[in-house]
């Protein structure tokens, strides 16, 4: 039986005016939604580093004001104009601009094109898929660009950089799950017992990665995730070993790289873009079945806290010092 519409909707928005940026909690008018053709009841968002920017007003990433951040969301459709959602139907939806082009995921109804959806996949729920979200979406798609590119265990090692963050964590799980050495790398030494337990068989400090010093470094990882950028990435792509490849993530130590040619031509070494907000659908579907089947539900559990939307201001500063480890899921209410 179809559910009756609300008339209104929670959302935090982020209001831009003569005193600047803030995030406020509003009531609004359903017409307040943006376009779209599905209604979702959203019941589960999640923090990540690009969340953190637009909450506390950080330039780059909200492109009109007033928005409703949250780059992703779990929920149940209410509505399908197109009849392509039935409602009722457990749905995800990370990326597609949504939470910085369009209305996103921190509130209690949010609208979106049908095929940015994803279902749910089976046996899973709204927290899982949460707990997973963009980052552990975006570790799944450079593990997975990795492989295409012929990373198989016994490769030898794989670094992952940022590993205490969001991405990072997913990234050491899934490796490790994969069967492949992993090599975790944080800014925070006292981690180290959670990097072991995601299953990192080592865990370096960030100071061991100390960025470019020459164009080519003796042969370290057959393969990397990065979620730094900057020096580290430009030390790390040094060091990668002859037909090792880069999965590169993120920018959370700089959006620079200063590098040369010489790993490309001299030892074949793959340079691979990751960009989880437009990745096509079949490969989104591939990465969360996958992600259903092998991210260990203890590890996942692990790395996952829980937090309101009321926690979301404080948190997104949090995040932005690197303070928050692996993820957290927001729950909507
Ligand atoms: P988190 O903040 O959870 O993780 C980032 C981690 O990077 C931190 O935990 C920290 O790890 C490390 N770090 C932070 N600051 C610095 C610094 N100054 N120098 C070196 N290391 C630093 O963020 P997410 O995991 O959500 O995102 C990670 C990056 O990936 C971000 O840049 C984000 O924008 C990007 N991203 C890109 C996506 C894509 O589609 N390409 C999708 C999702 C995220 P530690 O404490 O272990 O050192």
């Amino acid at each position: 039986m179809t559910q009756p519409l609300p008339d209104t909707y929670r959302a935090l928005r982020v209001l831009k005016d003569d005193q600047g940026t803030r995030a406020e909690l509003q009531t609004l008018p359903l017409t307040a939604l943006p376009d779209g053709d599905v209604l979702i009841r959203v019941t589960h968002s999640s923090l990540n580093y690009k969340d953190g920017l637009a909450v506390t007003g950080r330039p780059g990433v909200l492109r009109t004001h007033p928005m409703t951040p949250g780059i992703d969301l779990a929920g149940t459709v209410l509505d399908d104009a197109t009849g392509r959602w039935q409602p009722g139907t457990p749905v995800i939806l990370t990326g597609w601009g949504i939470g910085e082009r369009q209305d996103g995921g921190y509130a209690t109804l949010a609208r979106a094109r049908p095929e940015w959806l994803v279902a749910q996949p089976g046996g899973t729920d709204a927290h899982w898929a949460m707990s997973v979200g963009t980052a552990g979406f975006t570790a799944m798609l450079a593990v997975m660009a990795l492989e295409d590119q012929g990373l198989t265990p016994g490769s030898g090692e794989v670094l992952v950089t940022g590993a205490a963050g969001g991405v990072g964590s997913a990234a050491v799980a899934l490796l490790a799950r994969a069967g492949h050495t992993v090599v975790a790398s944080t800014g925070r030494p006292h981690e180290d017992a959670y990097l072991r337990s995601l299953g990192a068989s080592r865990v370096i400090g960030r100071e061991e990665l100390p960025g470019l010093t020459r164009p080519l470094e003796k042969e370290r990882w057959a393969g990397v995730v990065d979620t730094v950028g900057g020096a580290t990435l430009a030390g790390a792509y040094a060091s990668t070993r002859t037909h090792g490849s880069l999965a590169v993530c993120g920018l959370a130590g700089g959006h620079e790289l200063h590098a040369t040619v010489f790993p490309l031509i001299l030892r074949g070494v793959s340079l691979l873009g990751i960009d989880s907000v437009t990745c096509p659908v079949q490969r989104r579907e591939a990465a969360w079945t996958r992600l259903s089947r092998d991210l260990p539900a203890p590890q996942l559990a692990a790395m996952t806290h829980t937090a309101s939307l009321e926690d979301v201001p404080a948190l997104a500063e949090e995040i932005l010092a690197g303070r928050v480890r692996g993820r957290t899921v927001i729950e909507i209410s």
